[in-house]
């Protein structure tokens, strides 16, 4: 069962003991059954899942619930709690701090997404204003220092590693020393990984461990491995001391059972979530939100941070623009880049309280971001004399077509977004101007 599907069924189970006229142990019973059933559908280890089935029942103690008047809310927050602690080991998470000169060391299987993790927590750090290098130490994968070195570039990351060199501790050592002595507040060092956990594989971790002494290591796991996550994620916590979980492949279809049997088996926090290919699908972790949005109930920390990060302040223009009741091209593009920015439009829509599963469908897909993506194109082939018009320039079908062939993209969807761009244009002129509402409310404006 997705995790999705597992937040919908513990919202139907909850929601069915409200509608319960009497709630006595038996209606109890029945609600715990349900969720349990639920959560070992999702992979969750059945040890985790008793456990939490005792806990709840040990909280709830019925006698004095009898005479409660809040009973259901007494044991939703039961159940909720519980299902916090399940992937909250109740360890305050490492994080870097700025002006220290931080090593992190990333392990993990081969596919697990240890490449692309690392480049996304590079990035995400580079944007809080930390100066980041990326170290290859993946001597064992053909094509390994490529792929670091493509992602890295991309997101115009410094990296380190060699072609010719064969031994992981020596680049790894190299590197460390190269971004530490040019005075880097942080580095990440990427580590070989197996199919299998190998004897080879956790040696050469704690060889490269002992020689670079990381502040911190990160496991990487894909959170759609079901049942092995247990095995694994302790076969890892044998040979490496892991401070930190960063489970992938979030999105769609994994299962809750690897980021729950991960935290178990390590007693580790997860601090982030892969939730997509992109460098931007990095989700900062911490149990309550996760839960609370898992279960339809919103995320608004996680929003709060991502519209943070999308930096509003570089709109200034369009809001000039705007109060002069002028919407350029120029200005769509900047807003549409914006959400870009966010993630998929599911994702937004799933911080917010009061999206159900059920209401997310047809939202949640990448579909979105991709339509997005090709506007970006269309507006790329456009000039700045294109962008900063009011979009009749392309009455002119010459340039139509031509922003077509440059773009890539079909004359009719074109079409249909300078049609969009039109209809918001004609509102923006109705708000703005000095007889606009926003003229008159501002009128220096
Ligand atoms: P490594 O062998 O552990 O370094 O794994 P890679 O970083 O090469 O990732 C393996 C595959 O998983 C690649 O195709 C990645 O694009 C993909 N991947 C990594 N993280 C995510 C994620 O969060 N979501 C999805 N959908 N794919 C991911």
């Amino acid at each position: 069962m997705v995790l999705n599907e597992l937040g919908a069924r513990i919202n139907g189970a909850l929601q069915a003991l409200s509608k319960e006229s009497v709630i006595d142990s038996k209606a109890v019973d029945a609600l715990l059954r349900e969720i349990c059933g639920a959560l070992l559908e999702s992979d969750v280890n059945v040890r985790l899942v008793h456990q939490l089935r005792e806990n709840v029942k040990k909280q709830l103690n019925m006698d004095d619930l009898a005479t409660s008047s809040n009973k259901r809310k007494v044991i939703q927050t039961s159940v909720y709690d519980e299902l916090c602690r399940l992937v909250d080991p109740g360890v305050q998470p490492w994080v870097p701090r700025k002006g220290k000169q931080n090593v992190i060391m990333f392990v993990g299987l081969q596919g697990s997404g240890k490449t692309t993790s690392c480049t996304k927590l590079a990035l995400y750090y580079k944007r809080k204003g930390m100066k980041v290098g990326l170290v290859c130490a993946d001597t064992f994968r053909a094509g390994a220092f490529d792929q670091l070195k493509q992602n890295a570039s991309r997101a115009h990351i410094p990296f380190y590693g060699s072609y010719s060199e064969a031994d992981p501790v020596q680049i790894a050592l190299e590197g460390v020393g190269k971004f530490r002595k040019d005075r880097f507040d942080l580095i990440i060092v990427d580590t070989s990984g197996r199919h299998k956990q190998e004897t080879e594989l956790f040696l050469e971790m704690e060889q490269i461990a002992a020689a670079v002494k990381p502040d911190n290591t990160v496991f990487v796991m894909d959170g759609t491995i079901g049942q092995a996550a247990d095995a694994q994620a302790r076969a890892f916590k044998e040979s490496v001391d892991i401070g930190s979980i960063i489970i992938t492949k979030m999105d769609g279809h994994a299962k809750g059972g690897g980021a729950i049997s991960a935290v178990a088996a390590t007693g580790s926090p997860i601090i982030f979530i892969g939730t997509g290919e992109h460098m931007h699908d990095l989700d900062r972790f911490s149990a309550r939100p996760f839960i609370s949005k898992m279960l339809g109930m919103g995320d608004l920390t996680g929003l709060v941070e991502t519209v943070q990060d999308m930096q509003l302040d570089k709109n200034t223009d369009m809001m000039k623009n705007i109060a002069k009741g002028v919407f350029t091209l120029k200005d769509m593009r900047d807003q549409l880049q914006n959400i870009l920015k966010m993630g998929p439009l599911g994702k937004i829509m799933g911080m917010m309280p009061g999206m159900s599963p059920e209401m997310m469908q047809g939202f949640d897909s990448d579909e979105s971001s991709k339509k997005l993506r090709s506007y970006m194109c269309v507006f790329d082939s456009m000039t700045e004399k294109e962008l900063a018009s009011d979009g009749k320039i392309f009455e002119d079908e010459a340039r139509l077509m031509r922003v077509a062939r440059g773009s890539g993209v079909r004359l009719v969807e074109i079409q249909a977004l300078l049609h969009q761009h039109r209809q918001f244009g004609q509102i923006v002129k109705k708000m703005g101007g000095p007889n606009g509402m926003l003229g008159k409310m501002n009128p220096q404006a």
